[in-house]
Order: structure tokens, then C-alpha cells, then sequence
């Protein structure tokens, strides 16, 4: 039996840049161990090497989370290691967009792939430690284009949406357990994922958030933070739309 790692231990897919980034910032500023996921080791290698000259917890996981095995194989690895995991962020997620009469096979399938499928085997993967523990935390990163749709993200909004009734049937599957899972849909967001976007683009999207701005990592962040944490215990089968109230 492994030895328990004294701190609760989280696993972050996207963990490099943007929103996971941030994500594995703050709740390894809340004294978890962090697992930080992507495919660019560089990257990761980075953002673990400058927090852990802080003095906080983390290491990287490099791997593509579409790829179902090697995703298996490195949450049942920390899970070996560490002797716990308590709390699972999903938030790793591309975008191949277009409209849906010209979309490749291809680029829908990709999309499902990262967004969707990844999410359903981390959970699989990660639940039976946390029920064991009778205590967990599943967040997944959703998007408010899963709940309203967006012309040009068929494949996009699918898997969000998809991503929110994932959610709620593991919520009523794993509640008797004591363990939480939740999403978190945010809006348009300042990150990698938005910045290709013409200026004009932006400016129409700002005219039609009441917040009238973006938001930032930090505050999709904080969100999926409360969730992690104790406070969020009774908290479950819920999407808190993190988007400066464009959705409303
Ligand atoms: P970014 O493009 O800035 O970052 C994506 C992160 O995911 C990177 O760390 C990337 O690292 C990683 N990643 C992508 N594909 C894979 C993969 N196949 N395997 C492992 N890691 C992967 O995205 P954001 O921070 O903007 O988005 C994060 C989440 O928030 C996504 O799920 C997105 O859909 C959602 N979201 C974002 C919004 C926004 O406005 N930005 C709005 C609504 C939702 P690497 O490339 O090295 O693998």
C-alpha cells in the first residue's frame, strides 16, 4: 500500500495554459498536491519548475487525454503513488470549428475525443479511490456554448452539453458515496482558446456580456476552488456558469 500523501491530492488535464493553468495555481495555493496534464512537456515542465521553487506541490503528467489508456494509466499511477485522489478537474478541451454542413467526420470525432470521451475514462478512472475515501470532488470545465449552443461549434457545444449530463448522472451515481461532481461553464474567457479571434469579433462579443469584458483564468479558477473544497460539500449536479452574465 502506497504511503498517504498528507495533502489531498488533485489531477488537472489542461494543466499547462489558460484556465487549467490557473486552476492548478490556485488550489496548489490551497495546499493540494496537483497533477498538471497536457501533451507539451516544455510547457508543464515550466509551471511545475517555477511552483515548486515556491515551495508548493506539484508534478506533470505529460500525455494526450484522448489517448484512453495512458490516461488510465496515469491516474492509476498517482492514485499508486500517493495513496489518494480527491479531486479531478476535466478541463483539458480543443475546438476544430466550422459549420456543420461542411464538418469532417473528423473534426467532430476529435473534438468528442478530448472534450467528452477523456472526461467519462478520468472519472471512471478516479472514482473508486474517491469513493473509498468517501470523499470526492469531479469538476468538469463546460461551457456556456453547451447550454446555448454556437453556430460553427456543432462538435463544440455537443460535447459541452454532453459534458453536463455526464456530469449529473456520475453526481446521482457517486452522491451515496459522499463524493461531489459538478461543472463549471465559463464564458468567453481571455486565453490561447480565444485569442485568435478578430479584434472585431471581440469587440461585438464584449457588447453582449452585461460585465462587458472577458473573463480571466483566474476567475473560472476560483470557481472550480470552491468546488474542490469543503465548503462546496453539499453542493452537486450543478453547472455554475462562470460568464459575466452573458447567458442569462
Ligand atoms: P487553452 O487552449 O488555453 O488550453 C488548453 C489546455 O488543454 C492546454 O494546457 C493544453 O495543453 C491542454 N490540452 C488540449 N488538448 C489536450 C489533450 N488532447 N491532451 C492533454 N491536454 C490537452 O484553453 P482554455 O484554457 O481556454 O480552455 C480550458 C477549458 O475551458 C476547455 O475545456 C475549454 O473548452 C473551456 N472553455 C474555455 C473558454 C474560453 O473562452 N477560453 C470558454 C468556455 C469554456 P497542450 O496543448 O500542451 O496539450
Amino acid at each position: 500500500m502506497a504511503p498517504l500523501n498528507s495533502r489531498r491530492v488533485a489531477y488537472v488535464t489542461g494543466g499547462s495554459r489558460g484556465i487549467g493553468q490557473a486552476v492548478v495555481r490556485a488550489l496548489a495555493a490551497a495546499n493540494h498536491h496537483v497533477v498538471a496534464v497536457a501533451r507539451n512537456r516544455e510547457k508543464l515542465d515550466q509551471l511545475v519548475g517555477e511552483l515548486t521553487a515556491a515551495g508548493l506541490g506539484v508534478e506533470p503528467a505529460a500525455l494526450d487525454v484522448a489517448d484512453s489508456t495512458a490516461l488510465t494509466a496515469s491516474i492509476e499511477k498517482v492514485i499508486a503513488e500517493h495513496g489518494r485522489l480527491d479531486v479531478l478537474v476535466n478541463n483539458a478541451g480543443i475546438t476544430r470549428d466550422g459549420l456543420f454542413l461542411r464538418m469532417e467526420d473528423k473534426d467532430f470525432d476529435d473534438v468528442i475525443n478530448t472534450n467528452l470521451r477523456a472526461a467519462f475514462v478520468a472519472c471512471r478512472a478516479a472514482a473508486r479511490a474517491m469513493i473509498r475515501a468517501r470523499w470526492g470532488r469531479i469538476i468538469n470545465i463546460a461551457s456556456v456554448s453547451g447550454i446555448t449552443g454556437n453556430a460553427g461549434q456543432v462538435n463544440y457545444s455537443a460535447s459541452k452539453a454532453g459534458l453536463i449530463g455526464l456530469t449529473k448522472s456520475i453526481a446521482r451515481e457517486l452522491a451515496g458515496k459522499q463524493v461531489t461532481a459538478n461543472c463549471v461553464a465559463p464564458g468567453f474567457t481571455v486565453t490561447d482558446m480565444t485569442e485568435p479571434l478578430p479584434p472585431r469579433i471581440k469587440d461585438e462579443v464584449r457588447e453582449i456580456i452585461p460585465l462587458r469584458r472577458f473573463g480571466t483564468p483566474r476567475e473560472i479558477a476560483d470557481a472550480v476552488a470552491f468546488l474542490a473544497g469543503d465548503a462546496a460539500g453539499y453542493i452537486t449536479g450543478q453547472v455554475i456558469v462562470v460568464d459575466g452574465g452573458m447567458s442569462m
